[in-house]
């Protein structure tokens, strides 16, 4: 059986290493004596130019470092500060500079070479994410002909939007160095095609593919999932470890879940939750909402400001309505263990997921899964997440209007059992026949 090679910014380290896409490509990788290859995340002066393996583990896992330079250029300016807030929609906070582009370039070039030193002619390779676009096409430069898979775990953003960008054109040719290239959605995959034919001056064949010179890619949708069954059994083990006193008789509980990311829309969360609060008096100290958002990226400016914006707003709203028993807002700036996460989702009543725009959005996914089948929550879900194409049942709503939110927010609270049952087990049905599984295994057989 052909090799697998996978190829992701971040490597899951440690000896067992967790999260969602090593239990997607675990299987894979383990039966075909498979690789993944990633960076260390530690940066070094002066690094060598080879792969190096990682000890131990379920299977083989191989690292190369950054220079701190190439970490400053390549990870902190191009990846996160420029195609991050491009692919979200956020083209006012791109920090164009030609050294983060150059570096995007130069790193890319170096993985390409230290990964051609050890490819074998049948491997297969997955590459994984915005950090590692040009990757296939300095393979390509460098004689591998071997079949290469690209997924983007974040959205695609319009051929209007990649115009910001002063290579967008150079993206499409890159991407058509793939054979195939996988999108969290459709919208994603209307989008990439639109590029390629606007932007990288391509053919739209049927079927999905582009045609860009001599090389044609197939562009597709496989919505990224989770273990549902796995994380249903955790949540209801998980449950019954939480503290006392996280359940209350009297007190309902919203719960939002978020790394703290602007793309994520929790200041608006936060405001139609206080309109929430403006409007119905009697839900006073019968509703609280817990927000858990561990910081990323700090020290980039846009994260600097989204902190200090939901510290002033959940100050403001606690401010406001809180008395001597009752604190509307919990907000947690931290990091959650996963087994607690999944026992806090199975004991809230509604969960707010509501990103201004995001790839997929898991904890979505992951709520619905740690719901209690025959008492289940609700879940709120913004209709620019990616999940909102695979969850109907969900209420949707534009993160954009507080009033409708809040508005929704009621709807939630005041649903019939029996309408939040149906409305779960339409939800856990797809979950279940789209699990992770079925997304790794589509996007292998499709790749070939
Ligand atoms: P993104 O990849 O943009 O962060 P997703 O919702 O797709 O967004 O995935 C986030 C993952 O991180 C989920 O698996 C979720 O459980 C986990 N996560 C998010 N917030 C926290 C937190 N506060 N503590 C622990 N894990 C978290």
């Amino acid at each position: 059986m052909a090799r697998l090679i996978c190829l992701s910014n971040r490597i899951p380290l440690g000896p067992n290493p967790s999260g969602g896409l090593v239990v997607a490509l675990e299987d894979a990788l383990t039966e075909t004596g498979g690789l993944w290859i990633g960076s260390s995340g530690e940066p070094v002066e002066d690094p060598v130019e080879a792969l190096r393996p990682v000890e131990g583990g379920p299977f083989a896992r191989m690292i190369f470092d950054l220079s701190p330079q190439e970490n400053e250029e390549y990870y902190a300016g191009c990846a996160n500060s420029v195609l991050w807030p491009l692919f979200h929609g956020r083209t006012d906070l791109m920090d164009i500079r030609s050294e983060f582009l150059a570096a995007y370039k130069s790193v890319n070039r170096r993985i390409a070479r230290m990964l051609v030193a050890i490819l074998r002619p049948d491997d297969r390779i997955w590459v994984h994410d915005f950090h590692l676009i040009p990757l296939a096409h300095e393979l390509r430069n460098l004689g591998v002909t071997n079949r290469i898979g690209f997924f983007l775990h974040t959205p695609f953003p319009t051929p209007l939007a990649m115009q910001a960008l002063p290579n967008g054109e150079e993206i499409c040719f890159w991407l058509a160095a793939y054979d195939l290239v996988g999108l969290q959605a459709e919208r994603d995959t209307r989008n990439a095609l639109a590029a390629m034919v606007e932007l990288g001056g391509g053919t739209e064949l049927a079927g999905g593919i582009a045609r860009m010179g001599a090389r044609q890619v197939r562009i597709a949708t496989f919505p990224i999932a989770i273990d549902a069954t796995e994380f249903q059994n955790l949540a209801e083990v998980e449950f019954d470890k939480l503290p006392p006193g996280i359940v209350k008789a009297d007190r309902r509980l919203m719960i939002g879940v978020d790394r703290l990311d602007y793309s994520k829309g929790v200041p608006q969360r936060f405001r139609a939750f206080g309109e929430f609060l403006d409007r119905h008096e009697d839900w006073h100290r019968h509703v609280s909402l817990l927000q858990i958002s561990p910081p990323t990226r700090e020290g980039v400016q846009a994260y600097d400001d989204i902190r200090a914006e939901l510290e002033h707003l959940a100050g403001s709203i606690n401010g406001t309505h809180a008395d001597i028993s009752w604190n509307p807002i919990r907000y947690i700036h931290r990091a959650v263990p996963r087994e607690m996460l999944a026992g806090l989702y199975r004991a809230a009543d509604v969960a707010l997921v509501t990103p201004l725009m995001d790839g997929m959005n898991l904890v979505a996914k992951e709520f619905v899964a740690a719901q209690n089948p025959e008492d289940p929550g609700v879940l709120i879900l913004s209709q620019f997440a990616g999940a909102a194409e695979q969850m109907p049942e969900a209420l949707i709503i534009n993160p954009h209007d507080i009033e409708q939110m809040a508005t929704t927010m009621l709807t939630a609270l005041a649903m019939s059992q029996r309408e939040r049952i149906e409305r779960h087990s339409a939800l856990m049905a797809g979950l279940v026949a789209h699990d992770v599984h079925w997304w790794s295994k589509g996007f292998l057989t499709a790749l070939g």
